[in-house]
């Protein structure tokens, strides 16, 4: 697995919390970030601390089973649960980032996936599937992001928000932004009356191929 020191990783979910709030994807305290530390640490966002005040010392460290196990004076975020399934399923992500971007959550709330109908998709997957509702907080809402997930990089969660994962913070942030803007694109379609085609499989591949790479030029 790909590891960065404590302390840049630290800064950069910081650094990634504002980002995610100055850039419209999520408002005050919502959403979270964790990231896969070590084979025995996870550090994710605590809760309840405003981004802009979110300092590296205030990220909280749990195991795998989510117990906290270096306290930053913070309870974990609310959603520990859901962050410590995805990591103990999917062994290729490193990084993992909840939103409730507005477009994204308006589709979630009318149970819509977001169809192959725009060329980003492929930096998701086929398709951004729909998790079935469960409670915010529950290991539930966990199994049901990783039964839509399969081999994709986002999902949205029904009447909730988006669950995005990657292999670092800097493509899961990414992928966060990408499922806001197919969300908007798509839901601006069907406002207009509009029903895109589909991009179809075998050209879907062929932007995944593309796609492969792409955010290791940048970092
Ligand atoms: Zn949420």
């Amino acid at each position: 697995m790909e590891t960065i020191p404590e302390e840049i990783a630290r800064q950069r979910i910081c650094k990634f919390g504002r980002k995610i709030l100055n850039s419209g994807l999520t408002k005050g305290t919502g959403g979270n970030i964790s990231y896969r530390l070590s084979e025995k640490d996870i550090l994710i966002t605590p809760t309840g601390i405003p981004y802009p005040e979110l300092g590296p010392g205030d990220i909280c460290k749990v195991d795998y089973d989510g117990n906290v196990i270096e306290t930053s004076g913070h309870e974990t975020s609310s959603e520990t649960p859901m962050h410590v399934h995805v990591y103990n399923k999917k062994e290729q992500v490193n990084a993992i980032m909840h939103t409730h971007s507005p477009f994204a959550s308006t589709l979630a709330t009318a149970g819509k996936s977001i169809p192959p109908i725009y060329y980003q998709i492929a930096f998701v997957g086929d398709e951004v599937p729909v998790a079935k509702y469960q409670t915010y907080g529950t290991l539930e809402l966990g199994k049901a992001a990783v039964n839509a997930l399969e081999d994709r990089n986002g999902v949205l969660l029904e009447r909730h928000g988006v669950l995005a994962v990657e292999h670092d913070l800097e493509s899961v942030f990414e992928v966060a932004s990408i499922i806001e803007e197919l969300a908007r694109i798509y839901y601006q379609t069907l406002a207009a009356g509009i029903t895109p085609d589909g991009l179809g499989e075998e050209e879907i591949k062929r932007l995944m191929e593309k796609f492969k790479g792409y955010g290791q030029q940048t970092t």
